[in-house]
């Protein structure tokens, strides 16, 4: 007989145990399970699950044994059909124990009342898992995906145990390459087991990789076991089909950080972002495949961070200066031209150029930057204008970044005509592209300033991936040959460069483009100007980027340089 006061405090303790778990899991209670089926006379508590209705019976797919006391009886059965809402049919199946008395009419009653109790439990807690597993894997890999590593990165953090543990941020090469070569099916093998070999080397329950998406991969590891993992990813032969031996060779592009102990908090982002810089530099780099993060690279970031915050006040206070470096024309030695170069005066230190647009040029701040530029020139030449004096081209600098913008030419013909500035006393200088879409915004912006009366330049032509071939399809007006193409004292190269430079111009010109050599220092470079029949020059040998005062005096009428 049922001893119901005991089958009551083992069906609440039972109850109670459950609600601690997160999932509500019967299978992780087993002890109460246990004291609750004595208490009830059951010999055996399980669960079948068939494949689905059609075939049930023919064939288990899977079984949980909630509870087995050694002693059941298969005589007799209290059993609950459940349909699973992924097409499965589950039985809940509850023995009696051999040789005991038959179950009662109550007992019977409450033993059903346990099979749905576990049914509803179990699918419950079934469900809870696989949505656990859907929000925390990748499901075409089956690897962690990028929430999960932020939860335990974040875990990590909070506990300061993050400083024992190296974020690697990895990069398959060219996989899509192996994709197309072995098929990708094979590919997706490929991955799966090439992560299987860097996880093989993780040890404690923190240690993962995730996938970031396509074939972009984040492994967390402990300190002591990066070299391993670093091993796998500098290249290993990864086996995929039917086991006859065929085989890729996975190589990787890795960004490194051991996350450091600065003092302060650390947040999982900052952990992403410092691998991710890793990352990124090394995919840049045409040197090495594997970068780590490191003090000067800390330090360059917040330099960055820092001009990006001061820009927009500093926009604003007209911290901006315009320098002008003339352009001289070697025939007359007069004023050709001149280039608008930026200058920031800030807290009392001048910053250059190359310091600064690198980082304006990361966002869009630059195009701000540059249309400020062109309205301050546009400004000084209406003073110029104005007060009588011979005005030049001066040719402004213009990101590639502005390429985007839709509005871009109504936008610089606005500024000139807003200050009342003749067209013909402005040059825009873009530096070459290289991708089609790119090119085609361009042509666009190239021939809408051509017919607006608005000069052009190609910057820097010389440094990577010049070609003459995409000069001619532009209607550009003058082409800047960079400083690197020209030939320098102590040059090993110097005569091939002097070749290249000689016909550059030549061909350059006879497409009817006016050339300008930049960066000429030296007598000897000016000599070599004329004797390359390129008649301007823009370099520190007649002028450094002048402020503008000292800049108006190379307007007047009687100025000239000496020879
Ligand atoms: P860039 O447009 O090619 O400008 C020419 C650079 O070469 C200037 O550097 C100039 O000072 C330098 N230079 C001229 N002659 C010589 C020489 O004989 N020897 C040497 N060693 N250098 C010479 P700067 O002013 O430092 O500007 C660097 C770059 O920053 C510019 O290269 C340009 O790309 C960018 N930049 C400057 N101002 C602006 C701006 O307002 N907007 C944009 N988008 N970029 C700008
Ligand atoms: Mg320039
Ligand atoms: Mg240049």
């Amino acid at each position: 007989m049922m001893d119901t006061e005991k089958y009551l405090i083992a069906l609440e303790n039972f109850i109670c145990k459950l609600q601690q778990l997160p999932d509500s899991d019967p299978e992780q209670v087993p002890e109460d399970m246990a004291v609750l089926c004595r208490a009830l006379r059951v010999g055996k508590a399980e669960s079948v699950i068939y494949e689905n209705e059609g075939t049930a019976q023919q064939g288990t797919f899977a079984t949980a044994c909630f509870y087995d006391g050694g002693n059941s009886s298969a005589d007799d059965c209290v059993s609950r059909r459940v349909n699973a809402a992924d097409g499965k049919t589950a039985f809940y199946n509850m023995y009696p124990i051999k040789g005991e008395s038959e179950w009662t009419q109550e007992e019977r009653n409450r033993i059903d009342a346990l099979t749905a109790v576990l049914s509803v439990l179990n699918g419950k807690s079934k469900i809870v898992r696989s949505i656990r597993y859907m929000t925390s894997h990748d499901m075409e890999l089956g690897v962690y995906n990028i929430k999960h590593f932020m939860m335990t990165a974040s875990m990590l953090c909070r506990s300061r145990q993050i400083f024992r543990y190296t974020a690697v941020r990895f990069n398959l090469k060219r996989f899509s390459v192996v994709n197309e070569h072995i098929g990708r099916e094979n590919g997706t093998q490929v991955m799966i087991r090439f992560i299987g070999l860097i996880n093989d080397v993780l040890k404690d329950e923190n240690e993962l990789t995730c996938r970031v998406g396509g074939d972009n991969f984040l492994t967390l590891v402990r300190t002591e076991n990066l070299e391993s993992v670093i091993k796998i990813l500098s290249g290993t032969g990864v086996a995929y089909g039917e086991g006859r031996g065929e085989r890729v060779l996975i190589k990787t592009t890795v960004g490194v950080y051991h996350v450091k102990d600065m003092g302060g908090s650390i947040l999982p982002t900052d952990v992403m972002d410092r691998v991710s810089i890793a990352f990124k530099l090394a995919k840049d780099s045409p040197t090495t495949d594997i970068v780590y993060f490191n003090d000067e690279i800390f330090a360059r970031i917040k330099r960055s961070n820092e001009i990006s915050a001061a820009f927009p006040k500093a926009l604003e206070q007209r911290e901006f200066l315009v320098y002008y470096q003339p352009k001289v024309a070697l025939d007359g030695r007069h004023i050709a031209g001149a280039e608008a170069l930026c200058r920031w005066m800030h807290d009392g230190r001048m910053v250059s150029p190359g310091e600064f647009i690198p980082v304006l040029e990361q966002g869009l701040d630059i195009c701000k930057l540059d249309f400020y530029m062109l309205d301050a020139v546009c400004r000084d030449i209406r003073k110029w204008l104005d007060s009588g004096r011979d005005v030049v081209r001066i040719s402004v600098n213009m990101s590639r970044r502005h390429l985007t913008e839709i509005d871009l030419l109504e936008r610089i013909i606005e500024i000139v005509d807003r200050n009342n500035v003749p067209h013909k006393y402005i040059e825009l200088e873009l530096t070459e592209t290289t991708t089609d879409v790119e090119f085609k915004d361009l042509k666009n912006i190239i021939a809408g300033l051509r017919q607006a009366g608005i000069a052009t330049a190609v910057d820097d032509f010389g440094i990577g991936y010049s070609s003459l071939n995409l000069i001619k399809e532009l209607p550009w007006d003058v082409l800047k040959l960079d400083r690197s193409l020209l030939p320098a004292e102590g040059d090993e190269n110097a005569a091939q460069k002097g070749v290249m430079f000689r016909y550059i111009v030549a061909m350059a010109q006879e497409m009817g483009l006016e050339c300008v050599s930049e960066g000429a220092e030296t007598a000897e470079q000016i000599r070599l100007l004329s004797e390359y029949k390129c008649n301007i020059s823009q370099g520190f040998y007649f002028d450094r980027p002048l402020p503008a005062e000292e800049f108006e005096k190379r307007l007047d009428k009687s100025f000239v340089y000496e020879r």
